[in-house]
């Protein structure tokens, strides 16, 4: 039985609505399955405004344009994160200052951004890892209270919540992702969510080159032109086609991932009480997509060993976030303190095989391997 880490899964409409795009003979940005794409989320998740982009990455580059990042500002963003929370702001030439993770999971402790606040902060950048929420309500009292602008880094969260409030829908922006590996997917993907009303505007500029083309064609100007910084951040329609189909089965999707999430969970569970690993932790006001099943070993070498014996029996499971003060790009730039927690979950987090299309079975030899594992050890 060989198991793949990921694989992406298809509804079945896809190559259909792509040969609608074509057909339409619009398959540049903004077409038909574009709209389409923009008034699901905008119906359903109440996010007051969106774009899709041609990944999460470029969101968050548009996020740093918005935000008017310039050199020597900073921007406080997790350690524990991909690449591109960060990078997008560095383009700009902010000095980011990077938080520690929690105790309790991976994502951003809350208790320590007020210390990193200087007078130059301009924005917070948080990250919903495994689509599991940060504490949004301090995270937004925090940027009230110094005049912060707060970006939600969503792209793991996709139909997550915070509090009852959909995720991408409480910061003034917020980017999400339809990479491949994600739980919604269109290949390469994303998107920009504007909750702000005064940044509706100056995106659909930014977006498209810098030019004010958007308002050209929905007739309120009578010709266009170059009128700020930008670049050509919109995807083509048939990216759009793609991810509509995905939409359209976006209950179905989650359904079934939470399904196989839960029975890992229920699986491993026996484990986390005798104290050899811990399992992810949902804190009371979030919600669980099922983007991610990790666990957290207690010894940087019990995960290493793990992999092997998984790898031994054909499966493949990975860890990820080498963290990113520690980073070849940031390791010498960086003047802030240890990152404890970050170390923890960068040295010890282990992400299991997830999709639509692994089933129970392959769920219960996963987790019988890692149990018998770790019962061998008890003898
Ligand atoms: C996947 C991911 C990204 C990047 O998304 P792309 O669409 O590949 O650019 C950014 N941030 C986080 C937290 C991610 O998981």
């Amino acid at each position: 039985m060989k198991i793949p880490f990921n694989k992406p899964f298809l509804t079945g409409k896809e190559t259909l609505y792509i040969s609608d795009a074509v057909k339409s003979g619009k398959i540049s940005g903004d077409g038909l399955f574009t709209r389409k794409c923009h008034e699901f989320f905008e119906e359903k998740y109440g996010f007051r405004k969106c774009l899709l982009t041609t990944s999460c990455t470029d969101a968050l580059e548009m996020s740093a344009m918005l935000l008017d990042i310039k050199e020597g500002d900073e921007v406080i963003v997790p350690s524990y994160t991909f690449v591109s929370t960060a990078n997008a702001f560095v383009l700009r030439g902010a000095n980011i200052i990077f938080a520690d993770s929690g105790e309790e999971n991976p994502n951003l402790d809350v208790c320590q951004i007020e210390k990193l606040i200087t007078n130059k902060t301009k924005a917070i950048v948080v990250v919903h890892y495994a689509g599991i929420a940060c504490d949004m309500d301090k995270v937004m009292e925090i940027a009230a209270k110094y005049n912060l602008f707060v970006v939600e880094d969503a792209a793991q969260a996709i139909d997550s919540y915070y509090k009852g409030k959909p995720l991408g829908s409480i910061g003034h922006l917020a980017t999400f992702s339809f990479h491949e590996t994600k739980n919604i997917i269109s290949g390469e993907g994303g998107m920009l969510v504007i909750n702000d009303e005064r940044f509706i505007h100056r995106a659909e500029i930014i977006r498209e080159k810098g030019t004010n083309r958007s308002q050209f064609f929905r007739g309120e100007i009578d010709k266009y032109g170059w009128v700020d910084i930008g670049s050509s951040f919109l995807p083509s329609d048939i990216v759009a086609a793609f991810l509509y189909a995905q939409l359209e089965n976006l209950d179905k999707i989650q359904a079934r991932r939470k399904t196989l999430w839960n029975r890992y969970y229920k699986n491993l569970k026996p484990l986390e009480e005798k104290g050899y690993l811990t399992l992810p932790r949902i804190p009371k006001y979030a919600t669980n997509n099922a983007h991610m099943f990790y666990i957290i070993c207690n010894q940087p070498e019990e995960r290493t060993n793990l992999i092997a014996m998984l790898k031994q029996n054909d499966i493949l499971a990975v860890f990820h976030y080498l963290s990113l003060h520690k980073s070849m790009f940031y390791r010498d730039i960086y003047k802030g303190e240890n990152l404890p927690n970050t170390d923890k979950y960068t040295d010890c987090l282990l992400r299991l095989p997830l999709f639509y299309e692994l089933s129970e079975e392959q769920v219960d030899f996963v987790s019988d391997l890692i149990i018998k594992n770790y019962e061998e050890k008890e003898i």
